[in-house]
């Protein structure tokens, strides 16, 4: 279907664009990469008479280095991910996620910004940042904020973002030295959303985990972090015993829809499958 007609904004600066959202209301949109919100203007299942191109901010793109952590605008390419220096040697679970999202012409287009902010459950990168405690950075006619992924979230399309706010950019703190990491995905086919996805970090000291952080993609309506889980590692040589609890506990926050990809049990197996997959080759990864 072809979507309906709308005006189509480009402005140049942040303040320009919440200007704008503030003023057009509730029919206005940002518009990043478009590969999420172009599919659903073709179903036509919202009227939307403005566009915000947020594509000429040049301010909400790139990457660099913050207090030890990483800063990325949102108008950050999940493929500039991919392909930054920066990102592999600081936070290189970003990009084993944003190689299993889509196809690289979905890739080339759509931003870190959209895919955290669209709040859509089979959306890769919100468990990631999550996983990372990753903050978001928002901006409105009003002012600043940051908001903790962790607590973005609300329900499937629903999040923290106020209306006629922004996200600007995504901090993710510094990762320990000698991390190790894994986001296991388990798709239908290549370019397909998760039918059940695995983040998980941890750290080694003489052997023994001293920090883990699991989170969930697809496995409810919202990104999960899996705390129970990332505890039933810490302290632990990660062994099967640590393992078996960590899954189980990962299992028991799941609530997947059944849908095309499987029914809910089946779903929720395989998260448990794609939990043990991740802590496994995180764990080979980890330098004690
Ligand atoms: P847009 O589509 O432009 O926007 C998405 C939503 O977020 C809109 O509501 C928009 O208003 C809002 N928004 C965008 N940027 C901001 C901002 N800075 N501040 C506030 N609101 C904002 N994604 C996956 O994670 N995994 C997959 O496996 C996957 N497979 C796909 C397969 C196909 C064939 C397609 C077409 C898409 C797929 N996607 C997948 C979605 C893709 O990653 C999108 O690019 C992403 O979800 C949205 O990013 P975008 O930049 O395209 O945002």
């Amino acid at each position: 279907m072809i979507p309906g007609s709308f005006d189509y904004h480009c402005p140049s600066t942040v303040e320009e664009a919440t200007a704008l959202l503030a003023d057009l209301g509730d029919e206005a949109r940002p518009l990043a990469g478009g590969h999420s919100l172009v599919p659903m203007m073709k179903l036509r299942l919202a009227p939307l008479e403005h566009l915000v191109d947020l594509g000429r901010i040049d301010s909400l793109r790139g990457v660099t280095e913050e207090a030890g952590g990483l800063t990325i605008g949102a108008m950050t390419t999940q493929a500039e991910l991919m392909t930054s220096d920066l990102v592999a040697s600081a936070c290189p679970i970003l990009q084993e996620a944003a190689a299993v999202i889509a196809d690289p012409q979905v890739r080339y287009c759509g931003t870190l910004g959209g895919n955290v902010a669209n709040g859509d459950p089979g959306n890769d990168m919100p468990a990631v940042m999550q996983c990372l405690d990753a903050r978001y950075r928002l901006a409105g006619s009003g002012g600043t904020r940051e908001v903790a992924a962790r607590d973005f979230y609300e329900a499937a399309y629903f999040t923290k973002l106020e209306a006629g706010e922004i996200l600007t950019a995504v901090h993710i703190p510094a990762l320990p030295a000698g991390h190790g990491f894994a986001y296991e995905k388990l798709k239908r086919k290549v370019g397909d959303y998760a039918t059940a996805a695995s983040a998980v970090v941890l750290t080694l000291e003489g052997g023994t985990c001293n920090f883990a952080s699991i989170a969930l993609t697809n496995l409810g309506e919202t990104p999960l972090w899996a705390e129970a889980a990332s505890a039933a590692l810490v302290g632990s040589s990660v062994d099967k015993a640590a393992i078996d609890q960590a899954v189980s506990a990962a299992e028991g926050i799941m609530d997947p829809a059944s849908d095309g990809r499987g029914p809910a049990d089946y779903r929720t197996k395989m998260g448990g499958v794609m939990t043990r997959r991740a802590i496994a080759r995180a764990l080979s990864r980890a330098t004690a």
